[in-house]
């Protein structure tokens, strides 16, 4: 890294965005003293980020012992604005936030067909409809991001695969921005939750943590000392390919048993109906798990005991301090996640850390737009646009 001027101020704007990101606001003086860059300094860069309307400072809480306060200065999450799409066979679950990834309006838009043409113009149709239902301004969005099932280069903004779309070797951040005229990021749709978690939720707390999903798929996105693991060839975390039935179903990247072609949602449905013989909708079948019956109970069981096994392997291989879980499944409660916990804990060697789920519906769009917001307290990324 070069070590100049501009380096070391982009440095230290980073190090004063993260410390109000994870501490909440706190004066310019506790800033200098947490960070040991000195007073000066720190005063200069939050007049910079204040000019850039970043920061603001906060009301004075007046104690009772009289005298001045020291102003406290926070992010200002609700100036700026971040879009969130989440690319789904037959839906994009689009969300409008704040800085924080506060929701503040969501959509669900329907795709025809999963070109990246079609997706595009439906994410450009959503962006007016989200503004005017938040009734906010083209001008204060800062960026765009765009999560998507499959193995996503973060960097170039190009989608390496998406099996479940059928994209190879696409541009598709570049394609966006071209379309929107807005910074586009995307990532893989598990990497995007887990950047979320980084920013606002586990990784506030624990630098070392994994991000299990399920749902369609199953993902497992590893935080390591603050940063995702992309590997080196962007297909880290992909416990869902894991093999864990030889020769077993067809997986829709084209190889037979993984993990995730034996324990997603998909699975449990064709399971509910190989058993019962008739079908099902996701909605009745989490009808059942709802009114406890036996058979959608021993389903679960049976998908969270494989889940588990290998997620004790991913312990082993990464002792992370915790695991947070989200995706669809989340919703089916401890009749997924206990069967999940006994496993892994039974087949873990030495760590059994925690599995603690954090879903809500926007989860998956709200990760998409932690990728725009994340470049806000990242100055190494650059968007694509
Ligand atoms: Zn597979």
């Amino acid at each position: 890294m070069r070590g100049n001027a501009s380096t070391s101020r982009a440095l230290n704007r980073r190090l004063i965005l993260n410390l109000l990101r994870s501490r909440g606001p706190i004066s310019r003086a506790e800033m200098a003293h947490i960070t040991g860059l000195s007073p000066a300094a720190v005063t200069f860069v939050t007049a910079e980020l204040m000019e850039e309307a970043l920061v603001v400072e906060r009301e004075t809480v007046s104690g009772t012992s009289g005298g001045r306060r020291p102003v406290p200065v926070d992010i200002n999450y609700e100036a700026h604005l971040a879009l969130g799409f989440k690319l789904n066979r037959y839906n994009i679950e689009c969300v409008l936030t704040d800085l924080a990834t506060s929701p503040l309006a969501t959509a669900e838009s329907s795709v025809a067909d999963t070109t990246p043409e079609g997706m595009i113009e439906t994410i450009a149709a959503t962006i007016p409809r989200l503004l005017s239902q938040a009734n906010r301004q083209e001008s204060e969005i800062r960026g765009i991001g765009v999560s998507i099932p499959g193995e996503i280069d973060p960097a170039s903004g190009i989608c390496l695969q998406s099996p479940r779309f059928g994209w190879k070797n696409l541009p598709f951040a570049e394609m966006l921005a071209e379309r929107v005229h807005v910074p586009v990021w995307i990532d893989d749709d598990v990497n995007a939750f887990a950047v979320a978690q980084k920013l606002f939720g586990v990784g506030r707390d624990h630098p070392n943590f994994a991000a299990l999903a399920i749902g369609a798929g199953i993902g497992c996105s590893l935080v390591i000392k603050g940063e995702i693991h992309h590997g080196s060839h962007c297909a880290a975390g992909k416990i869902g390919h894991v093999t864990s039935v030889p020769n077993g179903r067809l997986c829709e990247c084209g190889r037979r048993g993984c993990l995730m072609a034996h324990a997603a949602e998909p699975y449990m449905l064709d399971e509910w109906k190989n058993r019962t013989g008739s079908a099902t909708s996701r909605a009745e079948f989490a009808a059942s798990v709802e009114h406890g019956e036996d058979m959608a109970l021993s389903i679960l069981s049976d998908c969270g005991s494989r889940i588990g096994r290998h997620l004790a392997d991913m312990v082993n291989l990464f002792d992370p301090e915790i695991i947070v879980v989200g995706g669809e499944a989340v919703e089916f409660g401890d009749a997924l996640l206990a069967p999940i916990r006994r496993t892994m804990e039974e087949f873990a060697f030495f760590t059994k850390p925690e599995l603690v789920p954090d879903w809500v519906p926007s989860s998956w769009a709200r990760g998409a737009a932690a990728l725009a917001t994340q470049n806000i307290f990242d100055f190494e990324r650059s968007p694509s646009g």
